[in-house]
Protein backbone atom coordinates (compact mmCIF):
# COMPACT_ATOMS: atom_id res chain seq x y z
CA UNK A 1 0.00 0.00 0.00
CA UNK A 2 1.58 3.50 -1.14
CA UNK A 3 0.62 6.18 1.38
CA UNK A 4 0.34 9.72 -0.58
CA UNK A 5 1.49 12.81 0.88
CA UNK A 6 2.32 16.56 0.29
CA UNK A 7 4.27 19.34 0.66
CA UNK A 8 4.54 22.89 -0.85
CA UNK A 9 5.89 24.55 -4.04
CA UNK A 10 8.88 27.51 -2.41
CA UNK A 11 8.20 29.06 -5.47
CA UNK A 12 4.32 29.27 -5.80
CA UNK A 13 3.22 27.48 -2.63
CA UNK A 14 1.06 24.54 -4.56
CA UNK A 15 0.23 21.76 -3.15
CA UNK A 16 2.93 18.95 -4.70
CA UNK A 17 1.74 15.31 -3.78
CA UNK A 18 4.19 12.64 -4.03
CA UNK A 19 4.33 9.03 -2.67
CA UNK A 20 6.07 8.65 0.47
CA UNK A 21 8.03 5.35 -0.60
CA UNK A 22 9.50 7.35 -3.30
CA UNK A 23 10.68 9.88 -1.11
CA UNK A 24 14.18 10.70 -0.77
CA UNK A 25 16.07 13.37 1.19
CA UNK A 26 16.69 16.28 -0.61
CA UNK A 27 14.68 14.85 -3.99
CA UNK A 28 14.48 17.85 -5.96
CA UNK A 29 11.05 17.77 -8.13
CA UNK A 30 9.35 20.43 -11.02
CA UNK A 31 5.91 21.72 -9.65
CA UNK A 32 2.56 21.13 -11.29
CA UNK A 33 2.22 24.50 -10.60
CA UNK A 34 4.53 26.88 -11.90
CA UNK A 35 7.14 24.31 -13.24
CA UNK A 36 9.75 25.78 -10.85
CA UNK A 37 12.11 23.64 -9.13
CA UNK A 38 11.36 23.09 -5.39
CA UNK A 39 12.94 20.04 -2.99
CA UNK A 40 10.27 17.45 -1.64
CA UNK A 41 9.54 17.70 2.37
CA UNK A 42 8.07 14.72 4.41
CA UNK A 43 5.32 16.49 6.87
CA UNK A 44 6.93 16.12 10.23
CA UNK A 45 4.79 12.57 11.11
CA UNK A 46 6.96 10.92 8.49
CA UNK A 47 9.76 12.95 9.44
CA UNK A 48 10.11 11.19 13.02
CA UNK A 49 8.06 7.73 11.61
CA UNK A 50 11.20 5.79 12.29
CA UNK A 51 11.76 6.86 15.91
CA UNK A 52 7.59 6.45 16.35
CA UNK A 53 8.55 2.31 15.20
CA UNK A 54 10.92 2.37 17.59
CA UNK A 55 9.02 3.96 20.12
CA UNK A 56 5.80 0.95 19.48
CA UNK A 57 8.29 -1.41 18.41
CA UNK A 58 9.98 -1.45 21.99
CA UNK A 59 7.15 -1.16 23.70
CA UNK A 60 5.81 -4.32 21.72
CA UNK A 61 9.14 -5.75 23.04
CA UNK A 62 8.43 -5.26 26.49
CA UNK A 63 4.89 -6.30 26.15
CA UNK A 64 5.92 -9.28 24.72
CA UNK A 65 8.78 -9.97 27.09
CA UNK A 66 6.43 -9.39 29.76
CA UNK A 67 3.86 -11.90 28.33
CA UNK A 68 6.75 -14.53 28.00
CA UNK A 69 7.87 -14.45 31.37
CA UNK A 70 4.74 -14.83 32.51
CA UNK A 71 3.58 -17.57 30.05
CA UNK A 72 7.17 -19.39 31.34
CA UNK A 73 6.02 -18.79 34.85
CA UNK A 74 2.98 -20.45 34.32
CA UNK A 75 4.62 -22.95 32.95
CA UNK A 76 6.92 -23.30 35.65
CA UNK A 77 4.07 -23.73 37.82
CA UNK A 78 2.53 -26.37 36.15
CA UNK A 79 6.07 -28.35 35.76
CA UNK A 80 6.01 -28.03 39.34
CA UNK A 81 2.41 -29.49 40.03
CA UNK A 82 3.33 -32.05 37.47
CA UNK A 83 6.35 -33.25 39.45
CA UNK A 84 4.63 -33.16 43.25
CA UNK A 85 1.73 -35.50 41.39
CA UNK A 86 4.38 -37.84 39.58
CA UNK A 87 6.42 -37.69 43.65
CA UNK A 88 2.80 -38.78 44.82
CA UNK A 89 2.14 -41.72 42.17
CA UNK A 90 5.74 -42.84 43.49
CA UNK A 91 5.30 -42.68 47.00
CA UNK A 92 1.59 -44.68 46.31
CA UNK A 93 3.90 -47.09 44.14
CA UNK A 94 6.40 -47.63 46.65
CA UNK A 95 3.69 -48.13 49.04
CA UNK A 96 2.00 -50.69 46.88
CA UNK A 97 5.39 -52.73 46.31
CA UNK A 98 6.13 -52.64 49.54
CA UNK A 99 2.23 -54.14 50.35
CA UNK A 100 3.13 -56.69 47.59
CA UNK A 101 6.60 -57.54 49.17
CA UNK A 102 4.87 -58.29 52.34
CA UNK A 103 2.66 -60.32 50.80
CA UNK A 104 5.11 -62.12 48.63
CA UNK A 105 7.27 -63.13 51.58
CA UNK A 106 3.72 -64.32 53.35
CA UNK A 107 3.16 -66.28 50.45
CA UNK A 108 6.94 -67.73 50.58
CA UNK A 109 6.25 -68.28 54.46
CA UNK A 110 3.13 -70.31 53.58
CA UNK A 111 4.77 -72.48 51.08
CA UNK A 112 7.42 -73.16 53.75
CA UNK A 113 4.68 -74.27 56.05
CA UNK A 114 3.14 -76.41 53.24
CA UNK A 115 6.71 -77.72 52.33
CA UNK A 116 7.18 -78.69 55.87
CA UNK A 117 4.01 -80.46 56.32
CA UNK A 118 4.39 -82.10 53.05
CA UNK A 119 7.84 -83.96 53.71
CA UNK A 120 6.33 -84.47 57.16
CA UNK A 121 3.89 -86.89 55.51
CA UNK A 122 6.15 -87.88 53.40
CA UNK A 123 8.54 -88.75 56.39
CA UNK A 124 5.67 -90.28 57.46
CA UNK A 125 4.80 -92.84 54.84
CA UNK A 126 8.69 -93.39 54.68
CA UNK A 127 8.69 -93.93 58.19
CA UNK A 128 6.55 -97.29 57.52
CA UNK A 129 8.78 -98.20 54.64
CA UNK A 130 11.93 -98.00 57.06
CA UNK A 131 10.53 -99.73 60.18
CA UNK A 132 9.83 -102.87 57.36
CA UNK A 133 13.45 -103.12 56.21
CA UNK A 134 14.70 -104.33 59.85
ZN1 LIG B 1 5.17 25.93 -7.71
Amino acid sequence: MSIETKCECRHCGGHIKFEVENYQAGMVVECPHCGGKTALRLPLFFEYATHIRIAVFIVLFIVAAIAIQSHFKTLNEQFDRTAAQAQKGYGNMGKAMEDAKKKAAEATADLAEWNKKLSGATNETIIPQSSTNH
